[in-house]
This record gives structure tokens, sequence and C-alpha cells, in this order.
């Protein structure tokens, strides 16, 4: 664990982290002696400023790998990197925010902070963090940074606790906290209230677990809002697949399942936080996915509170039944904008791999702001067609769809069925399904869930906010 900490300056006897291009150029001035001083040193460790690369100077100084060229993307790898490789309790100074490039300081925290990220709260014996003091820091931009990225190690621990610690009630029981803490307003919908408000998607993705679904909204309203956002998030707490249950491999890590819903929870507390003057509405449908007595039926039909209804043929196909109840909330509320974040497809983790999400979107003007949001971030999203002609894979004979469309372009199937609920406003569909979850660390990811998503939000806000 890291913590960033505003420092006054360079302390002697506190080793120094600072930049270094590929073929040892100091990335800063005043860095470049001390780097050629310890050339043998250097020699030894094989250290040629690659990304990533760290390696000690003889003055115990740590100079950290940029790569080719400076900017945020490899500040934000590198610092990933320099947080891995600290010591718990260790004191380090850094110029890493010194190299100028757009938002350097924010690139650098989030290195840090999320590189060093750890899910200790099961481990018996706890690590103690590392500090890390930036010289010369702009104070204000850095706690906007530490903003940004304690928001991503929210939806993190969220995401990496087992389903069993997290039933819905419990999971939006810690959303709130945050929530209230921000000044953001909750609305918490137990079953009854479901029933009444006629969420049938939530209600028959949770008829076969023992443990009741909630439907949690928050609301942040700044005094002079400059449009409205509303974000729908998927959150399966636990995803077995119902009667169409999954295989043991498959299941592991199905806890997993509810990262879209941690994103949007994490991401406006953190806009509220950050003061972005922008209206956020979040929608975030919370239950298990349980193959109970009481469970829904491959070829049951729910019927939506916007009267439309979907066939059930495939009980593991349940993330665009929730949201579709969020979704036909969202819309009645009349956004500028419509974002719903899932991790909702394996097909989409088959186009795409494990680390690019699947974008769709109505508008293209929309799309480009999401994917710039998400470049900002250093989180990579990729393009979707919304097929019209496809939708004929989801026609079902006695509803107006069927859940499932089949082996081929899944993804893309599911996003057709998601739009319907959507009342024809602008509407961006996020899958998530491949970077929610690390199988191995990376960059400034740890193994487990990644909480994907949180920071591309917070940075669309900023963007229609009109903040650069
Ligand atoms: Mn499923
Ligand atoms: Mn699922």
């Amino acid at each position: 664990m890291v913590s960033v900490i505003v420092g006054s300056g360079r302390v002697r006897g506190v080793p120094h982290a600072f930049p270094v291009l590929a073929g040892r150029v100091a990335a800063i001035s005043g860095s470049q002696a001390a780097l050629d001083r310890s050339r043998a040193t250097l020699d030894r460790q094989g250290f040629t400023g690659k990304i990533g690369q760290i390696a000690a100077l003889d003055n115990g100084d740590i100079a950290v790998g940029l790569g080719e060229e400076a900017s945020a993307d490899s500040l934000r790898v590198a610092a990933g990197s320099l947080a891995r490789s600290l010591g718990s309790a260790s004191r380090v100074t850094t110029s890493l925010h010194e190299v100028t490039v757009d938002g350097a300081t924010r690139a650098v925290v989030e290195g840090l902070v999320l590189g060093g990220y750890e899910f200790d709260t099961y481990k018996s014996n706890k690590q103690g963090s590392a500090s890390v003091e930036f010289i010369d820091a702009d104070t204000k931009e850095l706690q906007r940074a530490i903003v940004v990225a304690e928001a991503e190690v929210f939806a993190r621990n969220l995401v990496n606790t087992p389903a069993a610690d997290k039933a819905p009630q419990v999971l939006a029981g810690l959303m709130i906290e945050q929530a209230r803490a921000a000044k953001v307003s909750s609305e918490l919908w137990s079953k009854e209230r479901l029933v009444a408000e006629r969420t049938s998607g939530v209600l028959a993705v949770s008829a076969g677990s023992e443990r009741p679904p909630c439907l949690l909204r928050l609301s942040y309203q700044p005094r002079r809002p400059r449009g409205t956002l509303a974000l729908v998030g998927k959150g399966i707490v636990f995803d077995s697949g119902g009667l169409s249950i999954k295989s043991a491999d498959n299941m592991e890590t199905m806890k997993t399942d509810m990262s879209g819903a941690a994103a949007v929870a994490a991401a406006i507390v953190a806009i509220a936080r950050l003061r972005i003057p922008l209206t956020v509405e979040a929608y975030l449908p919370i239950t298990d996915n349980m193959p109970g007595g009481g469970a829904t039926r491959p070829g049951d039909v729910i019927t939506y509170r916007n009267g439309k209804t979907i066939e059930v043929l495939n009980t593991d196909a349940e993330g665009r039944l929730v949201l579709a109840d969020g979704l036909i909330l969202a819309a009645e509320g009349e956004p500028d904008l419509i974002v719903d974040i899932a991790t909702l497809t394996g097909a989409m983790r088959i186009a795409l791999g494990d680390r690019v999400a699947g974008l769709f979107g109505t508008d293209p003007r929309d799309v480009e702001l999401v994917r710039g949001a998400g470049a900002f971030c250093g989180e990579r999203f990729w393009e979707m067609p919304l097929v019209d002609d496809y939708s004929r894979l989801v026609e079902s004979e006695i509803a107006d769809m069927k859940n499932t469309g089949g082996r081929y372009g899944g993804a893309i199937a599911a996003a057709l069925i998601l739009r319907e609920f959507t009342a024809g406003r602008r509407w961006v569909h996020l899958d998530i399904a491949g970077p929610a979850r690390a199988d191995r660390a990376y960059w400034w990811y740890p193994k487990g869930g990644t909480g994907f998503g949180t920071r591309t939000l917070i940075r669309l806000a900023e963007l229609m906010a009109g903040g650069r």
C-alpha cells in the first residue's frame, strides 16, 4: 500500500525517485549527474530506462524508467512499478510528477496508489503503507488526484470482497456510507418497493436466492449543474448462472460480477468530492443470481415497467435483465446522457481480450467523448457496432425478445436488448467483462478486481461539465 503526501523537499537519507528515459536520460533537470555517477551500478542491474524498470543508485536514490517517451500512460505504468518495488513502511520522495506532460501529477498518483494496492482485509498479517512525498507539487492538483485514485481503491475493495460478505443490502450499505460522507443522497429500494415499482428484471433474477435484492439510487446535485448524466451499473453480487448453472471453473471469479455497480458508486462519490458541476443520477440493481427452488426457469417471461417483455431462455444471461430496470428508470429522468457499465458478456472478452473494454453508443459524439475519457485514464475502450438487423437473433416466438442471441455476436445482441430500454435517449454501453478483472498483475493492476471504468466515468463527468 502507498500513501501519497505533499513533500516540502528532498530529505537527507530519504531515497529520491526520479524519472529516466530510455538510454538513461534523466527526464527532469538536475538528475543527470547522479545517474552518470552510478554507471557501473546501473550496468550491473541492467538498467536502461525501459518502461517500468526500477534501479537503485549508489547514493540510494531510485531511477524509474519511462521508456522511449514520457506520457501520462508511461508515468502511470512507471509509478505502478515503483509502488510495487517499495518495501512496506518505507519512505521516499519523488519528482516523477515534474515531467512536463499533461496530467502528470494525476497519472503518477494513480500509478502509485493503484499499483501499490493490496486487498488485505482477510489477511491476518497486514503490511504497512509506504509513503511517497511529492516535491513541489500543486497541492490542489495532488488532492484531486488522490480523490480519483481512492475512488478506484474503493471500487476494488467492493469487487474483491467475497460474495458471502456483500449480500445485496450489505453492499448497498457500504456504498451508502461513502455516499453520505460525500453528500450524495441515496434511496434504497428493498423488495417491497421493487414489486411496487415493477422492476421485474431484478425480481426475476433474484428469485432463486435467499438473500433479498435491492436497487440503490444515488444522486448528486450540485448548485449550478451544466447537464445531467445518468449511470447504470450491473450489481450481480454472485453469478452462479442460476438454473442455467455455470461450470465450476467459470464460477470462481463470479463475486466480481458487480464491478459495474462498484465503478458507478465509486465514481459518483468522487464526482461529488471533486464538486464537478454536473448532476449525476445512479441506478444500481443489486442481487445474487442463484438456482434456488424459486428460481426463474428457462422459458419464463418477464414483463417490464415499460411494458416490454423478455423470454428468459438462459438464466446465466442475467445482467441485461437487471440493467433493463436501471435503464428504464434512468431514461425516465430524461438525462442528457445515459451510460451503463457491466461485466456483461463472455463474448466481449473473447472479442477484445482482458485488457480492452467494448464501447457501444447511439451517438458518435458520445462514443468519442467516452473513448477520450478512457484514454486520459489509461483505460482502453474499443467501439463495437449496434448492428440493427442482428435484432433477429433475439426474436422470441412468445415475447418481444428473448434474452440470448446464440453463440455469435453475443456482445452485440446483449447491447441491442439493452437499447430497447433506453427510450431512444442518448446512450453509451460499456461491456467491461474483460478488464474488470486481472488474471495476473500488470501496469497498475494487481491480480483480482481492477475497478476498471471508475476513473473513466469520473473523467467523463469532468468533460461533460466542460473541464479540461
Ligand atoms: Mn451470467
Ligand atoms: Mn453475470
